[in-house]
Parts: C-alpha cells; sequence; structure tokens
C-alpha cells in the first residue's frame, strides 16, 4: 500500500491536471423540450481517450474570443447548414437545422482562432463549413445539384453512408491520420466550393467532392468534412482526436498561451 501525504496528493493532482489540455466542443443549438445546448457523445469520448478534457462551448455570447482563454485546443462540431447569406448563396430547400445564433458565435470563434494562432483546432463537417466561410470561401449549397455523378455522402433518410477519400501525400493531415486512402462516415449534403483565403483542400471522394481542408499558416487547424467522432473503434480516425490533444498539450508553452 501506498501512502501519499497531503501535500504529495496536492502536487499529483495539480500534475495530472496540467497533463491534460482542456478542449472546447461547440454545441449545437438550443433544442429539446426543456431547450438545452447538445453535444454528441462521440466528440467528448474521442477526447477524453486522448487524455483530454471536455468542455462544451454553447453558442450566444457575443464575443466568443474571450473562451480561448479557458482552452487549450478546440472541436468545432457537426450540425446543420450554414445560412447561405454568410457566403453569398441563395436560400434552397435542402437547408436544414440553420441557426443564426451558432452561425454567429462559430464565424467569431474561428476568427478568433486563427487571429490568435496558438490554439489548435479541429473542425468536423459543418465545422469545416464554418472554417471555409470564415475564410471567404464558399459552398456548394447541395452536392446533388453540383456534381452529377456524385456518390452517396448521406443515406436518403439522413443517416451517415460510408465512402473512401483521399488524402494528399504532402498535407498534414496525411502526417496525422498515417495513411492516404480512408474509410470514412459521411453526413452531409453540402461541400467546399471556392476553397477560402489561407486553406488549401488536401482530401477528396471518389467524385471529386472535398473531403478536408487545413490552414497553411496556423500551427494546426485541420477540418474533415465526414465524423471521425462516429468511427470510436478505428485508431485512424482517433489520431485526430489524439493529435489535436497532443498538440493543444504543445501550445501552453508558446508565447501568449496561458
Ligand atoms: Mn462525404
Amino acid at each position: 500500500m501506498i501512502n501519499l501525504s497531503y501535500s504529495d496528493c496536492v502536487r499529483y493532482s495539480t500534475m495530472t491536471t496540467a497533463r491534460r489540455p482542456v478542449i472546447g466542443i461547440s454545441s449545437y443549438p438550443r433544442n429539446g423540450t426543456p431547450p438545452g445546448f447538445a453535444v454528441p457523445c462521440g466528440y467528448v469520448d474521442g477526447v477524453r481517450r486522448a487524455g483530454g478534457i471536455p468542455i462544451v462551448l454553447p453558442p450566444g455570447d457575443p464575443d466568443p474570443a474571450h473562451y480561448l482563454d479557458l482552452v487549450d485546443g478546440l472541436i468545432l462540431s457537426g450540425g446543420g447548414d450554414l445560412d447561405p447569406e454568410s457566403y453569398g448563396g441563395k436560400p434552397h430547400q435542402a437547408l436544414y437545422s440553420v441557426c443564426s445564433e451558432r452561425d454567429s458565435f462559430e464565424l467569431k470563434l474561428v476568427r478568433a482562432v486563427l487571429e490568435r494562432q496558438d490554439r489548435p483546432v479541429l473542425c468536423v463537417c459543418r465545422g469545416m463549413q464554418v472554417l471555409n466561410v470564415a475564410c471567404g470561401g464558399d459552398l456548394h449549397i447541395h452536392i446533388p445539384d453540383s456534381f452529377e455523378n456524385a456518390i452517396a455522402h448521406r443515406r436518403p433518410e439522413r443517416l451517415p453512408a460510408e465512402h473512401h477519400a483521399t488524402v494528399e501525400r504532402s498535407s498534414r493531415l496525411a502526417t496525422t491520420l498515417g495513411v492516404m486512402d480512408v474509410i470514412v462516415q459521411s453526413w452531409h449534403h453540402q461541400a467546399v466550393r471556392e476553397v477560402g483565403r489561407g486553406l488549401r483542400a488536401v482530401a477528396w471522394a471518389e467524385d471529386g467532392v472535398i473531403e478536408a481542408i487545413e490552414h497553411d499558416s496556423h500551427a494546426w487547424c485541420l477540418a474533415v468534412q465526414w465524423h471521425p467522432e462516429l468511427q470510436p473503434h478505428d485508431p485512424v480516425q482517433q489520431r485526430l482526436f489524439s493529435e489535436l490533444v497532443a498538440h493543444s498539450a504543445n501550445g501552453r508553452h508558446q508565447p501568449g498561451a496561458r
């Protein structure tokens, strides 16, 4: 049996806490009865498996840049469509779950992340589209309207579909995943069209739909159109969470970090 003194316990708990980066996860819009701010469990589990501490960031704060003082890294989660007004698009009957409160919060949050440079960020599905729009890019508003031979990027009943994605060899994403051919859980009907400033496309589906983008100058800003949180048993997809958490730990030692 090991006996620890009180000061040993305090020192140990401080060390343990210090080793676990805090990852803020942007939440879905107000929903349910009573209304709540929800985050799919897969994001929380992915961060915990990687040794991080997940916290939920609900939309609504007019100045989300302050949240960056509370976290070491971020996930912009999936969800409904951006208001097409945010990128000069037109309304479309296939749009769903548009929420101006969430759009405003996440667009400001990701712009603050790019300005500060010291918070790693993983953008998933809608999050990738938010990143692209924040950088001045735009979206295909409904994939079947733009890609004649589109593969299934979601099942008709609005459920995930599985497909391949090819990752560019020289990308940070390829280094992160450790492979250049991945099987992904796809659950979207929109896609990046014009790639925003400072970003580049680094993965594609067989029909040419952009499946990942990354930032050229930010230290760690990766965005995937697919859902790694829906593949909890795939060690390749878990690397997205693991690398996010690892780089978030490193970020504490950079200038400007807390
Ligand atoms: Mn897809």
